[in-house]
């Protein structure tokens, strides 16, 4: 899916390094500089010199075993995951040193590994290869780690949504991972150890393991390059957690950087600078202190309210896609959750998760924003956002024989499966009652969908409390999303059904210019300051505001520093946005006055070209920065 909205980009949080491939004349006459390019996984600028960490690899030798041998390799298995276990708790141990955001960030992927190891998918089919196959237990460990993973990614592949595919990219990795594990326990391969790692080293590996990145101390590490690796994984995840700066996946790193060598490292660019020139030495070090400064002033920000200049609170919410992001919204100073996108619960299993199921994970996830708001939106099947357990329990049609995105999508799936609609209601009633809840409807096109749904929630609600739930005195508010124009167009009829609105700028986006969300054909077409998304966006708010309902932004939009001023011009003081984008839209809020606001919306809704738009945010944010 693609997630460009078109709009001028979040401001960097320093200066760059200009992403140039060059050489040039070494500091010391000895090396000459060189300039290589990675994916940059964690911001900041970092110096030092190159500690390589290499891990030999675990070769597996032996592949088949006699049927005689069935209980000793069974047992070795055994061995190696008590091994595994023992070493994991270990490691959860050492986590007390790391700040408590990190812990925060990485025990539930150390309580993922161990549960793993437990009866498990992975294990039991491992246990079956070697009884049925006769394979030696590493090489079935492979094996089956190997097609679990397969699976995963082949399920995720079929057309969810960028994140979701993410997400699955990384449950395979864990799957894989841990899968290592037990073949280097087993095989007595050595793990890679980081006992010599100098204070302001900057740690070069082929690849790294997030099991490793928790045993990194980010108080004495400069930063991480490796050669392999993504954006999206757990490695990832961990070394942003422990603010190390770092460029992954930067190919050829092994032969260029050796041991010793000093490295400049730009996470924000996703660049390494291997044997710097005195003046990049001297540049790089600049943009080291202001980075340190900038990071100073968003950790401040953090505590501070979301008030414009002339004392106008704005709401602030982070939108949250998978539980894994709860420590990153804790950190952002978002306060609450302005759109939390359910799907993930319904991805990457063979059937519809129960009421229970659900029920948990939206308590876990109410409690951990410790009172601050939670918006739940039910499920939005449908468009790019494929379920494999709805097909597979034939809740939902083939979305390759359908046009996707204007088909049955978000709450007319819902209305025509009581029993999924029901479940998940009933769910997230529950978990009401553990701190404040609003429930929100994708993709409303009309008056009579909300008060469809409406009967069933306040049914649903009534046979929870007959069968002696704890649900809050008051029910959660019910609202609904505007993302398409039909919505956007009929928002004041909609206002008399439904108690809140928030606006999905990313879909109505694409259903006003026709645009598909994940069409690389036509992306440059997809605009979402063109001013028919602009005059929808301004009615529906103008249509929340006399009725006096809550109105936000949920879509990229909202997120985006430059454009915010226009919204909060056009009435809007609600904004919920990915949790990294806050601190910039908090530090752009308490820069401006309502007042000029208003003035910049008027003229900006008086244009006719995007273009001229654009140029004009731009000048904008240029004049209030
Ligand atoms: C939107 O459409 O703007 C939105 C927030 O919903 P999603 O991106 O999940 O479709
Ligand atoms: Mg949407």
């Amino acid at each position: 899916m693609n997630r460009t909205d078109g709009t001028p980009p979040t401001p960097p949080p320093a200066p760059q390094h200009k992403r140039l491939a060059r050489t040039a004349a070494p500091a010391t006459g000895l090396k000459p500089e060189r300039v290589m390019i990675g994916i940059p996984v964690s911001p900041g600028v970092a110096i030092g010199p190159v500690f390589g960490a290499s891990e030999p690899a675990a070769e597996i030798t032996r592949f088949k075993i006699h049927a005689a041998d069935i209980a000793a390799e069974g047992a070795r298995l055994e061995a190696a995951i008590t091994q595994s276990r023992r070493q994991l708790g270990k490691l959860r141990g050492r986590l007390t040193v790391l700040p408590e955001e990190s812990q925060a960030e990485i025990a539930p992927l150390i309580e993922a590994y161990i549960r793993m190891l437990g009866p498990s998918r992975l294990i039991r089919g491992v246990k079956k290869r070697i009884e049925d196959s006769l394979m030696s237990a590493e090489s079935a460990v492979v094996a089956e780690a190997d097609a679990i993973a397969a699976t995963i990614v082949s399920h995720a592949e079929q057309g969810q949504t960028a994140e979701d595919r993410a997400g699955s990219r990384r449950q395979a990795e864990e799957v894989r991972e841990i899968g290592r594990r037990l073949v280097r326990n087993l095989t007595h391969a050595p793990f890679r150890s980081f006992a010599g790692l100098p204070s302001g080293a900057v740690l070069f590996s082929e690849s790294l393991r997030p099991a490793d990145a928790a045993l990194l101390d980010p108080a004495k590490l400069a930063g991480v390059v490796t050669e392999e690796g993504g954006a999206d994984g757990h490695t990832a995840v961990m070394l942003r957690a422990l603010g190390v700066p770092a460029v992954l996946g930067v190919a050829g790193a092994g032969h260029a950087i050796k041991p010793g060598d000093t490295v400049v490292i730009d996470g924000t660019a996703g660049m390494v600078i291997v044997n710097p020139t005195a003046e990049t030495l001297a540049a790089s070090r600049k943009m080291v202190t202001a980075f340190a400064r900038e990071r100073q002033r968003y950790a401040r920000l953090r505590r501070l309210p979301a008030e414009t200049e002339d004392g106008e609170a704005i709401q602030l919410q982070a939108n949250l896609e998978l539980p894994v992001e709860l420590p990153l919204i804790a950190q952002s100073g978002a306060v609450g959750i302005g759109l939390l996108r359910t799907e993930f619960l319904f991805m990457n299993r063979e059937t519809v998760p129960e009421e229970d199921v659900q029920a948990e994970s939206y308590r876990t996830i109410v409690e951990a924003m410790n009172g601050d708001p939670v918006t739940i939106r039910v499920l939005d099947w449908g468009g790019e956002k494929e379920i494999e357990a709805l097909s597979a329990a034939g809740i939902v049609p083939d979305i390759a024989d359908t046009n996707p995105a204007l088909g049955l999508r978000g709450i007319r799936l819902l209305l025509r499966q009581p029993e999924l609609f029901e479940t998940q209601l009933a769910a997230i009633l529950r978990a009401a009652a553990f701190g404040p809840v609003r429930v929100m409807l994708p993709m409303v096109t009309n008056v009579a969908e909300v008060r469809a749904a409406r009967e069933i929630y306040e049914r649903v609600a009534r046979r929870l409390r007959r069968r002696g739930d704890r649900l809050p005195e008051r029910l959660p508010p019910l609202g609904i999303m505007i993302e398409t124009p039909g919505a956007a167009l009929s928002a004041d009829a909609l206002a008399l059904e439904a108690d809140f609105f928030a606006i999905g700028t990313n879909d109505l986006t694409a259903y006003t210019l026709a645009v598909d969300r994940g069409e690389s054909e036509v992306a440059d077409l997809y605009d979402p300051l063109h001013p028919a998304v602009l005059r929808l966006i301004q009615f529906a708010t103008e249509a929340a505001l006399r009725m006096r309902r809550p109105v936000s932004v949920c879509g990229e939009m909202g997120g985006n520093p430059a454009i915010v001023p226009l919204l909060m011009g056009m009435g809007l003081r609600s904004f919920s946005m990915n949790a990294a984008a806050v601190p910039r839209v908090k530090q752009v809020v308490r820069g401006v006055e309502i007042d000029a606001c208003v003035r910049f919306a008027r003229r900006v809704m008086e244009q006719a070209d995007p273009a001229t738009i654009r140029e004009m945010i731009a000048a904008f944010a240029k004049e209030n920065a």
